[in-house]
């Protein structure tokens, strides 16, 4: 039976030989498992999957590692070393027999690794797998979107756990809150966090990746929220600001407001064959509008699946084409130092028609 790793792996293969490359070279990561099914941890013992453009892939692992590898892959041709020879032996007839001369290797590949294949091919050329993997990875088959879906869930039904503490929210600190997500987020199927979880409170909140740390929720303060899980690898990603208590600063209600008005703009303009550059368009023109343009400081989203931040960015000027199945954030935010910051952040599939949105939960202030 054919697994989904092998069908993208033969999907890779094709694109290999349209781009007049020989060979993928993966280490340990995401690319390597959206192939292979393997997690593997990054070491300083080589793992290598060498995915030729044309025939079989091969593995090379440490020997003390192949029974997991060989466990969870459907590729056969599993190589081993030893620690008292290193990979040589293993390695250097294998590319010797492929003797490529375009290597496309993991972006996020080590350097050390990525320097020891150069010097091993000193007649090759390289590029990045991401010119083969990212159009394939952007585009989820059924069994991806549903476990999206399941970490979109997790994050919704937490972001309600939040809200029902209203009052009780104040007075606990940042970091105390966000160890409550986290629970809540395991409690709801989901398992660890994509990202350091964030929760800013007042002033905070005008820094886009805060650190959640000791500052308590004070009366009055806008807290941003913005945490993800993950199911069967794959990530969730959403963002609200909340009162949760008292009076919000003068002009949080008008910036709320806006936001959650290009949200929703920057929604609306999903569809397949509108380009990413349109949609931030659709969002960022909501806030110019209301005369905060500068102070929405990052892109309107950035696309997800295994990794929280892939393939496409919704940027300025973005042109990669929507085509149903791609799956990314449309998040906004309008950020002003040293008062408060409003990010709204939710989840959108492109559909044959439009956008299906995986977050679902109340996008308003109040808790
Ligand atoms: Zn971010
Ligand atoms: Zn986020
Ligand atoms: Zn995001």
């Amino acid at each position: 039976m054919t697994t989904p790793f092998e069908r993208r792996t033969r999907r890779a293969q094709s694109r290999l030989r349209a781009l007049g490359a020989d060979a993928l070279a993966l280490s340990p990561g995401r690319d390597l498992y959206y192939l292979s099914g393997v997690d593997a941890e990054r070491s300083d013992r080589l793992t290598l999957l060498v995915v030729p453009a044309d025939g079989d892939p091969t593995f090379v692992v440490p020997g003390l590692e192949a029974g997991p590898v060989r466990a969870a892959t459907w590729v056969d041709d599993v190589r081993t070393w030893a620690d008292e020879t290193g990979p040589d032996p293993v390695l250097d007839p294998l590319l010797d027999t492929l003797s490529p001369s375009r290597v496309l290797l993991a972006d996020r590949m080590w350097a050390a690794v990525a320097h020891s294949l150069r010097e091993r091919l000193p007649e090759a050329s390289f590029g990045l797998a991401s010119e083969v993997l990212a159009p394939l990875r952007r585009r989820k088959d059924d069994a991806e979107l549903d476990a999206l879906r399941a970490a979109a869930g997790a994050a919704d039904a937490t972001m309600e756990d939040v809200r029902a503490l209203g009052v009780d929210a104040v007075g606990r600190t940042e970091a105390d809150l966000a160890a409550f997500v986290e629970d809540r987020l395991a409690a709801h199927g989901g398992t660890g966090v994509a990202f350091d979880t964030i929760v800013a409170a007042g002033p905070n909140g005008a820094d886009p990746h805060h650190a959640s740390g000791d500052r308590e929720i004070r009366p009055g303060d806008p807290v941003v929220l913005d945490f993800g899980t993950r199911v069967d690898g794959y990530v969730s990603d959403q963002t609200r600001t909340v009162v949760f208590d008292g009076d919000p600063p003068a002009a949080f209600e008008d910036v709320h407001r806006v936001v959650r008005e290009a949200q929703a703009a920057g929604v609306d303009a999903v569809e397949p064959g509108a380009s990413t550059g349109a949609v931030d368009r659709a969002a960022r023109s909501v806030v110019e509008a209301a005369g905060y343009g500068d102070r929405f400081v990052h892109r309107t989203g950035h696309g997800v699946g295994l990794d929280v931040h892939e393939s496409p960015d919704v940027v300025a000027g973005g042109d990669v084409e929507l085509e149903p199945g791609m799956v990314f954030s449309v998040e906004p935010g309008v950020y002003l130092p040293d008062r408060f910051g409003v990010r709204i952040e939710d989840l959108v599939v492109v559909t044959e028609s439009g956008a299906e949105r995986l977050n679902r939960t109340d996008r308003g202030w109040r808790p």
